[in-house]
């Protein structure tokens, strides 16, 4: 039997006091792509980083488990040497640090490895920028100083696809992206994909164009802290027409 990569199971989390997650089941298998919809404040990133173990949030009831293995009460970092990745929407700048040196060190920690020569990572970095049509110069920038959202957003499809990663986590928080970033979002992940045909993937958003780059296995409607409807990628289309009114009576 296959396991999933990524389970959630009954899920409920608070974040000062509030509750937010009310129940939430979900399962990713090696390979496969999801989606999470939904309205403002219904808890996708909130979900996200439960999942990442960002200490802010506070799972009151479920587990989170990762290839079998119960991760709930796990710290942030032991999660992402097991393989969890979350692309953070909003990175901060880290003045004097290279992004090959950040990748570099970002690579040892995932991989438990004590030596990885900058020449390694700058060969399979200079593969990767190739393929996914970056200017290698790119290497050499400080980390997020005066990124361009197209370019944050390559950041991130290149830490995804060096990390190699068990779950990749994308919150497309959405706002401020224009299209181009988004489809430097959907092209990575084909691209990165392709390499990793196992990786599994969640990718949060509110645009359909994305999603119909992307083209998920399954799309997840979350509505005021609980799945309310999962389909396939025709959800989407009528999500773009319908909007979230249907669910939100549902939840009422
Ligand atoms: P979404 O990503 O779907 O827009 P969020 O997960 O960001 O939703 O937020 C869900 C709800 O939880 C919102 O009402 C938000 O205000 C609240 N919330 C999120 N994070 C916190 C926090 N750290 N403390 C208190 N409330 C929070
Ligand atoms: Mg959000």
């Amino acid at each position: 039997m296959v396991e999933p990569l990524l389970e959630l199971r009954n899920v409920h989390a608070t974040a000062d006091e509030s509750v937010i997650l009310r129940g939430v089941d979900l399962k990713v298998y090696p390979g496969e792509v999801h989606a999470l919809m939904g309205p403002n404040g219904a808890g996708k990133s909130t979900l996200a980083s439960v999942v990442m173990g960002h200490p802010g949030y506070r799972v009151t009831d479920g587990q989170v488990l990762l290839s079998g293995q119960d991760i709930t009460t796990l710290p942030p970092d032991e999660r992402a040497r097991r393989g969890v990745f979350l692309a953070f929407q909003y990175p901060e700048a880290i003045g004097g640090v290279s992004v090959i040196q950040f990748l570099r060190q970002a690579i040892v920690a995932r991989k438990g490895l004590t030596e990885l020569s900058v020449l390694e990572v700058r060969l399979e970095l200079a593969e990767w920028m190739d393929r996914l049509g970056m200017d290698p110069a790119f290497a050499e920038r400080h980390l997020n100083e005066g990124f361009s959202g197209g370019e944050r957003k390559r950041n991130e499809v290149l830490q995804m696809a060096l990390l190699e990663p068990v779950i990749a986590l994308l919150d497309e928080t959405d706002s401020g992206l224009d299209i181009d970033a988004l489809r430097v979002v959907a092209r990575g992940v084909r691209t990165v994909r392709e390499q990793h045909p196992d990786m599994g993937a969640l990718v949060v958003t509110h645009y359909v164009k994305l999603l119909e780059e992307i083209e998920p296995d399954r799309v997840h409607v979350l509505v005021d802290g609980r799945i309310v409807h999962s389909g396939g990628v025709e959800l989407a289309a009528s999500i773009e027409v319908d909007g979230y009114d249907a669910w939100r009576t549902l939840v009422r």
